[in-house]
């Protein structure tokens, strides 16, 4: 291949622009990622040749990331003997071709302008763009892994372009050359070099090895003194997961969960263990504190990183969890699989299946204890990961017990931002309360003004509010706790009265319904099309009206729900309660004794179905109608 100068893609030159110019804290982290593209370029040789042995050459293996400083030419060169990539590889990964990645982080960028730091770019994908914070010129040799062609020497500025052409090299791998800005020579200092490399990678599994040139005196005095070079390793290498808890500091749980999670806020939590028994593995897992941007999109990279003897098979393994914990990041290690195991057969082998059930089994106990003893950082934990949870409820049958008590609702009395579990709830239900009341609804705003409540606030009662879209999926598998059956308190009748009350109640309404009579037929055979059947409401107390939902029926949540799935919804028709405490009720009934076939009265049937409707959140059928009735009666009330 003769010499090719390429441009970059504009948001890589965007992104370069900004690296170059306007990240200044923590520039050292470009070492760090780094070494970590290249611990990646081992794990993939390692990986592709468990079925491809060729890959490896004769020689026998010893994997290495060596560091070379050039203090001469103020340069400094990460090699691996890692995958390598071809001439199409390295365009694709760090040259024309834009990734996702690429313009999330700038977006990223953009927002935080002033905490901007370098520190998390390696989270984006866009981790090898960091050496452009310190050199001014990099070199990349490359020859990959298995392949005819020669290896590639691409080489950039940052400014605009890069070059390719065919390079001098017979081992597979990669060398990656930064040549350092005057101001960032320091990076050279065998110290530096060292400290960095502790700091940020000493987990890596494979060494990272510089030469280090050491000058003695000789044994006798007037001796020459004597040079000798010897390579080093500066990191530990030792597995963090195989150390016992103890031998692990927070930092390096941080530091660790960093490179594991691409994130770059501090882990909420860690949960580091050894199982033995059915199943034998070193797990270290992270709870996040923060949801990722891609938690719910269906196509995002998820799962553990998984090893077998030490040896690195993949980093999204989806079998070692349900999808309702995939926020958990972090590694399984086991040594009971075989080396060769291909996504497919990860799916039912029955050794991941035991793994997966352990993790669970740990993961729920975990969270009950947070829940238990620090219920501040288990809020946090819900706050951001609560509708996964929920999902897990509707999903895992098996664990559903434990599930269930993790939940938290806001409700009618709690504080805002204080939500109560349903334990909570129960202890605090006053005498006489049998059931457990739930109003769903699309906001909080929506829930708390909401006419439903009104006759359980008399009581006292407390009413959970259901307001995410998934808490309608988590009503119909939640059907009961502690023998308290789950109630909604917009469908069908609500029986919060004394016997005696009811009973009284009943007169009272027997006797109004006899009254209201002609009004409640008059306004049923108007809005006949669209509702069930009118009449007298005893859950009312301030409210004019409201919408129900029959015992079995789709409450309007759930219609809307439904409808915003793309699914059919049935028409299903609900009951228009009136409030017969309401002023206005005896007001128009006076009008229909009036003259029932006053043009008003439908147009005050039809304000009180939009009324209800609106109340409860639902769209109304004609606005436009509506908005015309409502400037009618404004200009009948202003004479
Ligand atoms: P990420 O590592 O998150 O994918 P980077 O910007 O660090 O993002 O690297 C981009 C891509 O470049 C990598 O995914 C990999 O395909 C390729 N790459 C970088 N360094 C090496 C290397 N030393 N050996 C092989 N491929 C590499
Ligand atoms: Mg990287």
């Amino acid at each position: 291949m003769s010499k090719k100068s390429r441009k970059f893609k504009t948001d890589v030159q965007q992104l370069l622009d900004l690296v170059t110019h306007s990240l200044y804290s923590k520039k050292e982290i470009f070492l760090r990622e780094l070494i970590s593209n290249a611990s990646d370029a081992i794990d993939r040789v390692q990986f592709e040749a468990l079925t491809n042995k060729k890959l490896l050459g004769k020689k026998e293996q010893e994997w290495k990331i060596k560091i070379t400083a050039d203090k001469n030419a103020g340069t400094l060169t990460i090699s691996d003997n890692g995958i390598g990539m071809t001439v199409e590889e390295v365009e694709t990964n760090i040259g024309t071709i834009a990734n996702s990645g690429t313009r999330r982080f700038l977006e990223e960028l953009q927002k935080n302008k002033k905490t901007a730091n370098a520190e998390f770019i390696g989270q984006f994908g866009v981790g090898f763009y960091a050496s452009f914070m310190v050199a001014d010129k990099v070199t990349v040799v490359t020859k990959r892994a298995g392949s005819d062609e020669s290896a590639v020497r691409w080489v950039s500025a940052g400014t605009g372009s890069y070059t390719m052409e065919d390079a001098d090299k017979e081992e597979r791998g990669t060398d990656v050359t930064l040549h350092l800005r005057d101001d960032m020579k320091t990076f050279i200092a065998e110290h530096e070099i060292r400290r960095i490399v502790r700091e940020y990678s000493d987990y890596i599994s494979y060494p990272v090895v510089m030469d280090i040139t050491r000058t003695a005196k000789g044994e006798n005095e007037g001796d020459e003194e004597v040079t000798t070079t010897e390579e080093e390793t500066l990191n530990s290498m030792k597995a963090i997961w195989k150390k016992t808890p103890s031998e692990v500091s927070e930092e390096e749980y941080t530091e660790f969960y960093k490179h594991v999670g691409h994130d770059y806020t501090d882990p909420l939590k860690v949960i580091h263990y050894r199982a033995e028994g059915t199943a034998e593995f070193q797990a270290l897992l992270y709870i996040p504190s923060q949801a990722p941007t891609d938690l719910f999109w269906p196509d995002a990279k998820r799962g553990l990183h998984l090893y077998v003897k030490n040896v690195f098979i993949n980093d999204d393994c989806e079998a070692l969890l349900p999808s309702y914990l995939r926020f958990l990041k972090g590694v399984v290690d086991s040594s009971d699989l075989p080396l060769n195991v291909s996504r497919e057969v990860l799916q039912d082998d029955v050794v991941i299946r035991r793994i997966r059930k352990s993790l669970v089994t740990r993961v729920l106990k975990e969270l009950a204890e947070l829940k238990e003893r620090t219920p501040e950082n288990f809020l946090t934990f819900y706050e951001q990961f609560g509708t996964v949870i929920k999902e897990g409820v509707h999903q895992d049958f098996e664990n559903y017990d434990k599930l269930k008590e993790l939940l938290l609702f806001a409700s009618s009395t709690s504080e805002e931002g204080k939500p109560v579990s349903l334990k909570d709830y129960v202890d605090r239900m006053p005498e006489g309360q049998k059931e457990i009341y739930y109003l769903t609804a699309v906001s909080l705003a929506q829930a708390t003004h909401s006419p439903h409540l009104e006759a359980l606030k008399d009581k006292d009662y407390e009413v959970l509010f259901f307001v995410d879209a998934i808490d309608e999926w988590v009503a119909q598998r939640l059907t009961e706790y502690d023998g308290k059956k789950l109630k909604a308190i917009d469908r069908g009748d609500i029986d919060i009265h004394s016997d005696e009350e009811k009973a009284e109640k009943e007169e009272a309404l027997k006797s109004e319904s006899e009254t209201y009579k002609p009004m409640i037929e008059l306004i049923q055979k108007h809005l006949d099309a669209e509702i069930k059947e009118v009449k007298l409401s005893t859950r009312l107390t301030d409210s004019a009206c409201c919408l129900v939902a029959d015992e079995m029926g789709m409450n309007a949540n759930m219609e809307r729900i439904m409808k915003a799935m793309n699914q059919d919804v049935p028409p299903v028709k609900r009951i228009l309660e009136l409030n017969p405490n309401h002023p206005l009720m005896p007001k128009l009934l006076a009008e229909v004794e009036k003259d029932a076939a006053s043009s008003i009265l439908t147009d005050y049937a039809d304000l009180l179905y939009n009324q209800a409707l609106l109340t409860e959140g639902s769209a109304i059928k004609d606005p436009a109608h509506f908005g015309q009735l409502v400037s009618k009666l404004m200009m009948e009330g202003l004479g």
